[in-house]
């Protein structure tokens, strides 16, 4: 494990083993229950509305963002509204081509098939995967040398549901067989506000609107991430409190955990800060704040960055990240005094 995963746990993107259980008692089931996304969800509603009148499956759909945005939960609400199984694996978990075979030959028709982490599927199973999507049928290549030859097997219809972080890093034939793409983005705090008290009205938590509130805002517009800071809070005012999860009690917790007020963790703050001691703000490359904080470019590049420019803490430009204006002052840093006055560079 990553020193960025191993540290931040509290704000981690991807969910711990021992969340499973949790996460899954908390995922919306159903489109009405699923919270904002609204572009992505209206079009899935009406191609699952649509393939349920043809009695088809619905087209493969690609749905792509940062991670604990929901789109393992959304793959399971199509299966739901569908009204047929979820089958869940992930790309580094289908090692081999037989795996794959096998996980192919054994759905149901209509079946939805779920790939978490699709850019990491090996450059065979991923082409095994081509006929799969495309006509629903598989190449089994029996005997070797002069003698080999190719059988088809036919499947059941299905439909796969694809996921990833780096959309970038699909290659174009793969691209290329999705029906349907859906990007989703950050949440806003008000949907964030929702979700955290859907959430605590599951668990039997009694929480205030000014607790609410508060946890949607230091939950870097992620539910995955609300839902765990929920449980924190939870667990602190039974505690140090009556039980109310509270406007108060609830920034207590928080900044206790590290987390501060724009729901920043300590990787991030360490991301900011080498980037401000060691590279004069920027711009630098993300090899090098990766080298310098000892953490790997790719989990940063994944996990930490993609909020940091959301909220304009960081810029992107030709020559590497640059630390905002904005983000000196939040680390409680001076801005430089850049050529136009008021930070030159910073906007
Ligand atoms: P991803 O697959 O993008 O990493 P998940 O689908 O696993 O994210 O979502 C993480 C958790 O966040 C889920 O357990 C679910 O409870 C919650 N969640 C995600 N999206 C929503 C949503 N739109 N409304 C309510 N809860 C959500």
């Amino acid at each position: 494990m990553s020193a960025a995963a191993d540290e931040s746990k509290i704000l981690s993107r991807a969910a711990a083993p021992e969340e499973a259980q949790f996460e899954r008692q908390l995922r919306p089931r159903s489109f009405a229950e699923y919270v904002g996304q609204e572009e992505a969800v209206a079009s899935l509603r009406v191609s699952v509305a649509a393939a349920r009148q043809r009695a088809e499956c619905v087209d493969h759909v690609l749905l792509y963002g940062p991670p604990g945005l929901g789109k393992t939960t959304l793959a399971g609400v199509i299966a739901n509204e569908m009204a047929t199984n979820l089958v869940a694996t992930s790309g580094p978990a289908i090692e081999r081509g037989a795996d794959l075979m096998g996980i192919l030959t054994n759905l149901s028709e209509k079946d939805v098939l779920f790939i978490d982490e699709v850019h990491r599927l090996s450059r065979v199973v991923e082409e095994l995967l081509y006929p799969a999507m495309e006509d629903f049928s598989v190449n089994f290549v029996i005997d070797r040398g002069m003698h080999a030859r190719t059988l088809k097997y036919a499947l059941r219809p299905f439909t796969l549901v694809a996921a990833t972080t780096r959309p970038g890093m699909l290659s174009a034939p793969l691209r290329e067989r999705f029906g349907i793409f859906q990007h989703l983005d950050f949440y806003s705090e008000g949907e964030l506000t929702r979700i955290v008290t859907r959430s605590a009205s599951i668990l039997g938590a009694s929480i205030d609107p000014g607790g609410a509130a508060e946890i949607a805002r230091r939950a870097r517009g992620t539910p995955r991430i609300v839902n765990r800071l929920l449980r924190r809070v939870r667990d602190y005012a039974q505690v140090h409190g009556d039980g109310l999860i509270a406007g108060a009690i609830t920034r207590d917790a928080l900044d206790r955990e590290g987390v501060d007020a724009r729901g920043l963790d300590r990787l991030d703050r360490r991301f900011l800060g080498a980037i401000v001691d060691h590279y004069g703000g920027g711009p630098v490359g993300i090899e090098a704040v990766a080298a310098t904080i000892n953490d790997e470019a790719e989990s940063l590049a994944e996990m930490v960055e993609p909020y940091l420019l959301k909220i304009g803490f960081l810029v992107r430009t030709p020559a590497g990240r640059r630390v905002s204006r904005e983000a000196y002052l939040h680390l409680g840093k001076q801005p430089p005094a850049g050529p136009g006055g008021q930070g030159g560079l910073f906007q």
